[in-house]
């Protein structure tokens, strides 16, 4: 996918943002995040749709990782995704950056 981040900064730590090959092969797992390594790899032949859900589940593992929530389950995490992956698609963050208040 061509606008794929490079990376995401959950709480204090860049997580680098992968597309790898082969990641659906075996267990069907379309993404997979490294707490330790700080990274989020993505399946590369998923649609650009199905990218983007899987970006933001994983990010939710790490969102609840780096909250101090290291043992959440699989079902947090998704039900978590869901929601966050529409309020994120359906609305504009910009407010939320300072940068968009000039001249003050
Ligand atoms: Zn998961």
């Amino acid at each position: 996918m061509e606008n794929l981040p490079k990376s995401l900064r959950i709480g204090a730590n860049d997580y680098a943002v992968n597309s790898v090959s082969g990641l659906a092969s075996g267990q069907g797992n379309w993404g997979e995040i490294d707490y330790g390594n700080t990274a989020i790899s993505l399946e590369e032949s998923l649609s650009e749709s199905k990218t983007l859900d899987t970006l933001i589940h994983e990010m939710t593992h790490g969102i609840l990782f780096e909250a101090g929530f290291d043992d959440h389950t699989e079902e947090q995490a998704n039900r978590i995704a869901k929601v966050l992956a529409s309020t994120l698609r359906d609305n504009d963050f910009g407010f939320m950056r300072k940068e968009s208040k000039s001249c003050e």
